[in-house]
């Protein structure tokens, strides 16, 4: 009897087990549905990119000799869900078996499990064989601790894994972290790296979406995608980020620019997430660089770190906490998202770039979503679950497992400070050191109060009065509140003022 095996949009790694040999009595099935259009509002790329590399990857299994059924959004028998085309065609093939490969996403891991338990014949969920750590190994590390404190858990994946790590267990260089040297902002010297990625037409593609009736948002460049579709184009990738930015990742990672969308990132986390290249290949990679000597050690174990801790370290917090943890709102924040989330129009010149940035690219680098973006939305009082909508929609590489614990977790501290020590938010100072955003913005980064005080000023003081109670005690703020202490009386009482005044009036910042 013939076997089914499902592979997601996000499992598209050829180096799997799955398909080592050619196997007659396998079909590995594809499907292109409306069920993973329509969870949340995509942006266009992000349709287009995951559909043309769940193609490729489709060619490339049949070429290599392996049965492949495969569902495009458009043919007239596909059902446009998961379980539903899954009936269909264990039927048509009489299968005897079903197996699936371990979803990262909480929502598809229940929905996968619930079907196969129902199925009267044999099923098995294989491993994707693509991270460092198992899903719950994060928990087990830290125990039944309230907080996680993320340099714990890295450094004990650098000696798990031995990475960076001599013999006698001592970390290359003599420091686990050298975070101090990478906090330079960037005066376009050396200027970031040509866009050397391959382009791809997809109009076609595109026009079939959008027959679909699947909605979406942001710029498609269908035309012109420039995101990695296949293994090849994802290792090539890799290979002119250790050329040409790696170098400078380190020393310009929280750096800013309206000049320059990508800086010295690699870009890479769209071909991670949906697995066209596993996370040991990129880190291996990398820390040749630093043999060969053509990057440095602050680079490196820079760049190591969000790879083999935060990205290890948000899928453990995510499977710990899920489900439930999409809901938690520690402040109780309710704002919608002001209309200009989806164009970019607000005279905020942080956010017309950061967010402009997202609509164009289907990405923005960390401390632009961080920094600017959440700091924002946190200081406004936004809704962290509409932020999180927003966030998961408009990434190239957002999927849940990873975004949820990004966004709720580390931006908005919805989670009460899991991640977290203390709340990501900054007043303008800190937008203004990073960045070039602030010269010739419309508002003055300078003032807290009057017509053309930059938001962000009065918003950020007015965060920590109204949180008093709840964050007094964190060691992190001890001088934030004794500031404070000293604003009280009129200065506060106009800063509160302008506070609500901001936040009545977003739609119009
Ligand atoms: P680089 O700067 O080159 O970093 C290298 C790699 O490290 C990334 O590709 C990524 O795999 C990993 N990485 C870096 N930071 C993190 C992090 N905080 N958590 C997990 N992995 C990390 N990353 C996603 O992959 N998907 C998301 O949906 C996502 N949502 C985010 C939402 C918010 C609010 C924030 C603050 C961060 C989010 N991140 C997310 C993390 C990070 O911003 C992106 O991984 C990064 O910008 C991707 O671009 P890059 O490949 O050029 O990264």
């Amino acid at each position: 009897a013939t076997t089914l095996k499902l592979v997601l949009g996000d499992q598209l790694s050829c180096q799997h087990s799955w398909f080592h040999t050619p196997d007659p009595g396998v079909v590995f099935v594809l499907m292109e549905v409306r069920q993973e259009t329509d969870y949340v509002l995509h942006h266009a790329q992000k349709i287009i990119a995951i559909f043309a590399a769940m193609r490729d990857f489709a060619r490339r299994l049949r070429n290599a000799g392996h049965r492949v059924h495969y569902l495009a959004i458009d043919d007239a028998d596909n059902l446009q869900s998961l379980p539903a085309n899954l009936d269909r065609l264990l039927a048509h093939y009489q299968a005897g078996e079903f197996c699936w490969q371990a979803p990262d996403e909480y929502r598809l891991d229940r929905q996968l499990a619930d079907y196969a338990a129902a199925l009267p014949i044999p099923c098995a969920m294989a491993d994707t064989e693509h991270f460092y750590t198992a899903r719950h190994e994060a928990a087990q590390l830290f125990d039944g601790r309230a907080s996680w404190v993320m340099e714990h858990f890295y450094r004990h994946m650098r000696l798990r894994h031995k990475v960076l790590v001599s013999d006698t267990g001592k970390p290359v260089g003599g420091e686990w972290n050298f975070d101090h040297d990478n906090r330079a902002a960037w005066n376009g010297i050396p200027w970031e790296p040509a866009d050397l990625r391959a382009s791809h037409d997809h109009s076609a593609l595109w026009a079939t979406i959008e027959a679909s009736g699947a909605a979406s948002f942001g710029a498609p460049n269908a035309a012109d995608l420039r995101w990695p579709l296949n293994r090849e184009e994802a290792l090539a990738q890799l290979e002119r980020f250790v050329q040409h930015a790696l170098p400078h990742f380190g020393q310009y990672q929280d750096a800013m620019s309206f000049k320059a969308w990508r800086l010295f990132h690699s870009l890479l986390s769209f071909a991670m997430n949906v697995k066209m290249i596993a996370p040991s290949e990129v880190v291996d990679r990398v820390v040749q660089a630093l043999a060969d000597g053509a990057a440095p050690l602050a680079a490196v174990e820079g760049y190591v770190r969000q790879i083999l801790g935060w990205r290890e370290y948000v899928r453990g917090v995510y499977w710990h906490r899920m489900p439930g943890y999409d809901q938690l709102n520690t402040f109780g924040h309710q704002e919608p998202l002001p209309h200009w989330f989806w164009s970019g129009d607000t005279r905020m010149r942080c956010l017309a770039t950061a967010i402009g940035q997202s609509l164009e690219h289907a990405h923005a680098h960390h401390i632009n979503r961080l920094m600017v973006i959440g700091n924002f939305s946190l200081l406004a009082g936004l809704s962290p679950q509409a932020l999180h909508g927003w966030y998961l929609g408009v990434y190239i590489d957002a999927f849940e497992w990873v975004e949820l614990p990004n966004t709720l977790g580390m931006s908005q501290f919805a989670d009460g400070g899991l991640l977290a020590t203390k709340p990501y938010v900054s007043s303008a100072a800190y937008i203004d050191k990073m960045s070039d955003y602030c010269k010739g913005c419309h508002y003055d980064k300078k003032a807290r109060t009057g017509e053309r005080a930059c938001p962000y000023n009065a918003l950020y003081w007015d965060f920590f009065d109204r949180n008093r109670e709840r964050l007094v005690g964190n060691h992190r703020l001890g001088m934030v509140y004794q500031q404070l202490k000293r604003m009280d009386g009129p200065v506060l009482d106009a800063v509160r003022e302008q506070a609500a005044r901001t936040r009545r009036g977003l739609a119009e910042l």
